[in-house]
């Protein structure tokens, strides 16, 4: 049985019908090369039996199923249902910012979290042309000044009012800040696009159904396209997968959110902004990532984009009346402690899994991938797994 989080294409990119169009602005910013990656393989398996099956190509499975070629675990095959970064992946904002997570995540996290922007600025070096890295620094505002002072971390560098109304031209009123530099964004689709580029064998608009399982490991992976017979498997679908025959029942949900990008303004901020916005190569504003509690429906509604544009120009006046172009929404899977599994399958020798990486899959996607292809590897899990084990939920 395929779970609703098999996504496609054409339920991330809705047609144009109004002003603005209603698709992520990161595929129009993507050459043809890329963007004919994003559909390599379409609907052919070209290796039944691959050492390593990776189930999933959103950003964690194509990173992890590069992790896995580059540690020379054998033959890699990546199936995706739909294209990939069709799901959570194609809408993200994209950026990679560790350091705030200390106000709000576990020291574990945070670590992981820069664990893996150090390995996403490596990628960026190793990967032919790069993965499209562009450093920044972060500005969080603080309508309240005590807001970040009790968590004052060395990374951290808090601004007078003054000292951010040079760096944040035009806004309503004063107001402090704290600066945290050497932060990062990418457009996720370029990234995912340019790792896949080195991957041996991708099949898009393949879906995983179910497995069967004989004497603890996963030994066949039914697909929309025929039988795979894997030495190992991971399932990276972003929600934990539900298919027939895998024994794995773990809570999760999905949270929506909305995004826009502007047309270019002349304005210009340092990076990004928390929590107004993230000016693009061409000026563009990236503004948003909502969370809209309780709607399901994959549809862009109109009040929330209109929200958010009110809340920039509240904050901004100089932008009031810059227009969004490009609208969007996408689906975050999340466990209910809204942290990841990285974790083996419960029961089963050669299978892994990954998901509920709810705000964060792009930062973290890096590590996690390192993280599992060294536990194949070694059939040990590492010391980074141990905290985002799937053992949490077993007692519900
Ligand atoms: C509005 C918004 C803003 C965000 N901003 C950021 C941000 O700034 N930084 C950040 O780090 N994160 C951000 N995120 C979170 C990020 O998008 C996700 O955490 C991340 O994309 C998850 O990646 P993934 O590869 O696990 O899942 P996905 O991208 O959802 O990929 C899973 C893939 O698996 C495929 N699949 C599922 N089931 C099957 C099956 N049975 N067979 C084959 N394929 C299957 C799906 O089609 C899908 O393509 C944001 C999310 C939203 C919604």
């Amino acid at each position: 049985m395929l779970r609703p989080n098999v996504v496609l294409d054409s339920d991330l990119v809705t047609e144009n019908r109004g002003m603005a169009t209603e698709t992520a602005i990161w595929r129009d910013q993507l050459n043809p090369q890329e963007r004919a990656e994003l559909g390599r393989g379409a609907g052919v398996i070209p290796l039944a039996r691959p050492d390593i099956l990776v189930v999933g190509g959103g950003i964690v499975g194509v990173a992890t199923a590069m992790a896995c070629h580059e540690a020379d675990l054998g033959s890699v095959l990546l199936i995706e249902a739909g294209r990939l970064g069709s799901g959570a992946t194609g809408g993200a904002a994209g950026l990679l910012t560790p350091e705030p997570h200390e106000w709000s995540d576990p020291e574990p996290f945070v670590e992981l979290a820069r664990a893996s922007l150090d390995r996403w600025s490596q990628l960026d070096q190793s990967v032919p042309g790069g993965v499209g890295l562009v450093e920044l620094d972060w500005i969080g505002l603080a309508p309240d000044p005590g807001g970040f002072a009790p968590h004052l971390q060395p990374a951290v560098e808090w601004l007078e009012p003054g000292e951010v109304a040079s760096l944040v031209p035009g806004l309503a009123r004063p107001m402090a800040g704290a600066l945290i530099r050497h932060q990062a964004r990418v457009n996720p689709l370029r990234s995912l696009a340019r790792l896949a580029a080195g991957l041996p064998a991708v099949a898009t608009g393949i879906a995983a159904i179910s497995v069967a399982v004989s004497g603890g490991r996963v030994v066949s992976v039914t697909t929309t396209s025929g039988d795979i017979h894997p030495g190992a498997v991971v399932f990276a679908t972003g929600l934990p997968p539900l298919l027939d025959g895998l024994p794995l029942d773990l809570p999760a949900s999905q949270v929506k959110g909305h995004l826009l990008a502007t047309e270019p303004t002349s304005l210009r901020l340092p990076g990004t902004v928390a929590p107004v916005a993230t000016q693009l190569e061409d000026g563009r504003l990236l503004v948003g990532g909502t969370f809209d509690a309780g709607d399901e429906t994959p549809k862009v509604q109109p009040e929330v984009i209109e929200s958010i544009l009110a809340a920039l120009y509240a904050t901004l006046p100089a932008v009031r009346g810059l227009k969004a172009t490009y609208q969007w929404c996408c689906f975050r899977p999340r466990h209910p402690d809204g942290r990841p599994v990285i974790d083996r399958v419960p029961g089963l020798d050669n299978a892994w899994l990954t998901s509920g990486h709810f705000r964060t899959g792009i930062l973290m996607a890096p590590i996690t991938a390192h993280v599992i292809s060294r536990w194949i590897a070694s059939d040990q899990p590492p010391a980074e797994a141990t905290a985002w084990s799937s053992a949490r939920f077993a007692h519900r």
